[in-house]
């Protein structure tokens, strides 16, 4: 069976295209660049590649970035004093809070300190409520990520059976509301599992998308899925391997040599979801720059 790996990078390179020359226009004619702005706190050193890749993207599409970079040892109520400034910053049109945050924060705190207008992440409950209802929202970056990737793929989702493995506020869960709702590039019928799930592979071979993301190296094995079904791979786990030049390499949640024998399309790791979801917090900020969510 003839495969279709699905290329995340060259999507991701044609929308940040697309946005470089949004960007220029504006700039063009006088108005301000989108800015990002991303607050850390700690050295968390995932966090810190993670901003750092955040800072990069922005600069290639000719979007401001800032980062406040906090230490560990930052108070709830120094953290909330910075959120709070951003909230009124006129200069900064879109804000992230690197997750994960240390011990002593409240995170659920801190995200429903931030501005829903200025949530281009997408995680406080104002957006997520407004996603649950089909409203003008702030998607969060990896589902909406996979959407777009699916959609400029070509990838009928219109009365497909989607199956989601895992049900994470971040992934699982909103995949699942946007898949099943009536919309262009929607209409799926899906089955949401979690680790109470019985009988997990009985579901999962019935999917004509399955979607991985649980968190666990190579969790869906090749006897789990469907001949011909389109498999999304989101996980993400540096495994370490001294014969490689780094002393690692990176893989997912799905088996991909094997599976790849049996999908009619996949997506790889790395190169599948992980730049799609950074290239969709750039949307975000073009939209939040825009004033087209919240006008
Ligand atoms: P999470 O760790 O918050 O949750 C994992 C989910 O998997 C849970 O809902 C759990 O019920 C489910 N699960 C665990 N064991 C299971 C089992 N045996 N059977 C069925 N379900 C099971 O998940 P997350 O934050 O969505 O992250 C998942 C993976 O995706 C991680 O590897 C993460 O690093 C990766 N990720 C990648 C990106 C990206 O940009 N590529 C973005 C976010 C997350």
């Amino acid at each position: 069976m003839s495969i279709q790996i699905i290329d995340g990078k060259a999507i991701a390179d044609e929308i940040k295209k697309e946005i470089a020359i949004e960007v220029a226009s504006m700039i063009d004619k006088d108005e301000k660049a989108p800015h990002l702005a991303a607050i850390i706190v700690g050295e968390d050193a995932a966090s810190q590649t993670y901003v750092a890749s955040k800072e990069k993207a922005c600069k290639s599409v000719g979007i401001t970035s800032s980062v406040y970079k906090l230490p560990a040892s930052t108070s709830e109520k120094e953290l909330l004093d910075v959120v709070h400034f951003l909230n009124q910053d006129l200069d900064v049109d879109g804000y992230i809070v690197q997750l994960p945050l240390p011990d002593h924060i409240d995170e659920q705190k801190i995200l429903l300190a931030i501005n829903p207008a200025k949530d281009v992440d997408g995680f406080h409950p104002e957006n997520a409520g407004r996603m649950m209802l089909g409203l003008p929202a702030y998607l969060p970056a990896t589902p909406f990520g996979i959407m777009e990737l699916l959609k400029r793929s070509k990838i009928e989702t219109a009365a497909k059976h989607v199956v989601v493995i895992g049900r994470s506020n971040i992934v699982g869960t909103p995949i699942s509301v946007m898949l099943s709702r009536k919309a262009q590039n929607a209409n799926a019928t899906v089955t949401l599992c979690h680790s109470r799930t019985k009988n997990l592979k009985d579901i999962t071979l019935q999917a004509d998308i399955l979607i991985a993301a649980i968190g666990k190296v190579g969790f869906v094995t090749a006897d789990m899925v469907k001949p011909g079904a389109t498999v999304i791979d989101v996980g993400i786990h540096r495994v370490e391997d001294v014969g490689k030049e780094k002393g690692y390499y990176l893989t997912g949640d799905v088996d991909y040599e094997e599976v790849a024998k049996k999908a009619s399309a996949i997506t790889p790791v790395p190169g599948g979801i992980g730049p799609m979801t950074i290239v969709s917090l750039l949307q975000n900020t073009l939209l939040a720059s825009k004033r087209v969510i919240y006008s």
